[in-house]
């Protein structure tokens, strides 16, 4: 047997620790997980029932084009339903648009360092990715210009960026999309779009009036709390978006995940208190960093990367055995050594966070 040559090197996904395995390594009763950007509150109550109705239904496949929530969300969102696809999680529809538009020898760019899945997809489909180095821990948008040529097919924008929380500006974005040529597909990968408080963020949906070759990429994971029903949505001129559809799995989300995100998307006011501990998570957690002499990103997500000036990885399973996972820059996807990549949790776990990572820091000699 022979595998496709370009996968040979790519490596298995490895997940951070769960939360039974270091209970189980450490001996711990309490673990707080810091480590995948998940929601510290869960999700809308308004799930449960969903899920629980949905029970009488588990031996039906489910409505593979989801048209009971894209009409929800289509509405929600000012859109037209052709104008939405859902994956199984976000995830599925980077894979759907690298399957939908590359093939070998085509060229995509992204930035180093961002979500490491755009490159993943990119790559399986025997794509050539170039790279273009964050500044100042921002895309580089006039460097990824500077790489598009005729060979290139997709240009992956994350906003806020994933691991570094940082945004591309309205202004930025649209400078951008005047330069970009019509056959490049930008895609804009928005995971943490609903916390997002910078007002000169780009209102990218607006974009899709000006641009057809636009898809913003969105989820009920990260503030919708359903990260373990994996289903997250595209939105696109319909053009496109027919395109995605012609490479989707006839049944690629379930009917457990839609009556979720149905029940999640209408309950507004979950999101809105989500919303607002999370601000004031940010806020508390930056203070706390500063006191501690330790600079970080600017977040617009519900993580912060913070530097911590020691290598990562010691001070990563120091918080572990203190019972705390967070995310280490040290790993090779996220390309950041000296820093930890940190899940905005609830007041107490914000609170256990910053008492255990001064005890490491403590007890951990800098490095120059
Ligand atoms: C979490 C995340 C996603 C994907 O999440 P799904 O659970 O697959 O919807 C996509 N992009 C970024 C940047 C993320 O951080």
């Amino acid at each position: 047997m022979k595998p496709k040559s370009n996968i040979i090197h790519l490596p298995v996904y490895q997940p951070g620790k769960s939360i039974e395995e270091v209970k189980r390594e450490y001996g711990l009763q309490e673990i707080i997980k810091l480590a995948s950007n998940e929601n510290p509150f869960g999700c809308s109550s308004s799930v449960k029932a969903a899920l629980m109705a949905e029970w009488e239904h588990t031996s039906l496949y489910p409505d593979g084009a989801s048209v009971e929530l894209a009409q929800a969300l289509a509405e929600h969102l000012a859109v037209s339903p052709d104008q939405l696809i859902f994956g199984a999680g976000s995830d599925e529809v980077v894979l759907m648009i690298a399957r939908a538009f590359l093939v070998a020898g085509d060229e995509t760019v992204m930035a180093e360092r961002t979500f490491p899945q755009y490159k993943h997809n990119a790559e399986i489909e025997g794509a050539v990715c170039v790279e273009v180095p964050l500044k100042d821990g921002v895309h580089d948008l006039d460097a990824m210009l500077a790489k598009v040529n005729d060979r290139t097919k997709i240009v992956w924008i994350c906003n806020p960026n994933n691991p570094t929380g940082t945004y591309v500006s309205e202004s930025d974005l649209r400078r951008f999309m005047e330069q970009i040529p019509d056959h490049v597909l930008v895609v804009l990968d928005e995971a943490y779009y609903e916390y997002v408080t910078a007002q000169d963020f780009p209102d990218s949906i607006q974009l899709l009036k000006q641009y057809k070759n636009v898809v913003i990429l969105r989820t009920f994971s990260k503030i919708y709390g359903l990260a373990s029903l994996r289903i997250g949505y595209g939105i696109g001129n319909k053009e496109i978006i027919h395109t995605i559809n012609q490479v989707r799995e006839p049944f690629n989300t379930t009917r457990y995940a839609q009556s979720a995100a149905l029940a999640a998307l209408q309950d507004q006011q979950f999101i809105t208190l989500c919303q607002k501990k999370n601000a004031e998570g940010i806020a508390y957690l930056t203070k706390e960093f500063e006191k501690m002499g330790l600079n970080y990103f600017p977040t617009q997500g519900n993580f912060i990367m913070v530097h911590v000036h020691r290598p990562a990885e010691l001070v990563f399973q120091h918080l572990l055995k203190q019972g705390i996972i967070v995310r280490s820059g040290h790993a090779s996807s996220i390309g950041f050594p000296q820093s930890l990549r940190i899940t905005v949790g609830s007041r107490g776990q914000n609170e256990k966070l910053v008492t255990a990572l001064s005890k490491a820091l403590e007890e951990i000699a800098v490095t120059v």
